[in-house]
């Protein structure tokens, strides 16, 4: 059984920057499925803008017909902060045996070392860096170190073991940010192309970045 790939983040809103960088690695690492998770109630950075529900509904709208892509609700289901240490800890349990991937841009992956428990990632999972425009792999300090131990440049190893090495992979860069894509549409700007025509759909019709109307 091939990996499965695991893509968290706030999705606030989500765009073509993520969804083109899931869907290369799906081919490219020949993933059985990517995971679309989006997170609760983060707590290494500041409150999404969009609630939970909105954020949610757009990454639906976002995947919706894609062959591979799927929604996994669990960390907005879950009260309390969402560490991800305890989110693959969960998948860990239902998949004991399969190779599990959890995909990160480049800048992500840069703020790990804050996150909650975070050498313990590597014993659940293996760990995909996409590059993102403008940032650069660590040469240095605790993630250089630990690229040095745990990289690994064959998409084999991913397959072959269910957790422990770091990938790094050139996706296509987009230079689409949701912190961009907020303001312009708060803006009054439209954000058509940049993001599927569904995800703009909710993003209208919730008015969550222009605060015209409560959100569902
Ligand atoms: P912002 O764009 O405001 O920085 P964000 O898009 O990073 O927000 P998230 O929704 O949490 O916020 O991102 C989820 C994941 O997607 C992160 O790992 C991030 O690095 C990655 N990502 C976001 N945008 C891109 C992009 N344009 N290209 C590649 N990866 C991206």
């Amino acid at each position: 059984m091939n990996p499965i790939g695991i893509f968290g983040g706030t999705f606030d809103p989500i765009h073509y920057g993520h969804l083109r960088t899931a869907f290369e690695l799906l081919q490219a690492l020949r993933l059985t499925e990517v995971r679309f998770m989006p997170a609760g109630n983060p707590p290494h950075r500041e409150a999404p803008v969009a609630s939970a529900d909105v954020r949610l509904s757009m990454v639906k709208a976002a995947t919706e017909g894609q062959r591979g892509f799927l929604v996994d609700d669990r960390e907005i289901r879950r009260e309390g902060p969402s560490y991800s240490v305890d989110t693959l800890a969960t998948l860990r349990a239902e998949h004991p045996d399969r190779s599990l991937c959890l995909i990160v841009g480049m800048d992500a992956f840069l703020g790990l070392p804050k996150w909650y428990q975070w050498r313990e990632l590597l014993q659940l999972a293996h760990v995909v860096v996409a590059h993102r425009p403008g940032w650069r792999a660590p040469g240095m300090g605790p993630l250089g170190e630990l690229l040095v131990d745990r990289g690994t440049g064959r998409i084999n190893d991913l397959h072959e073991a269910r957790a422990g090495y770091i990938y790094i992979h050139a996706v296509t860069q987009l230079e689409i940010s949701s912190t961009e894509l907020r303001k312009l549409i708060s803006a009054g700007r439209d954000p058509r192309f940049l993001m599927p025509d569904g995800v703009r759909k909710v993003i209208l019709d919730s008015g969550c970045y222009t605060g015209d109307r409560s959100q569902a």
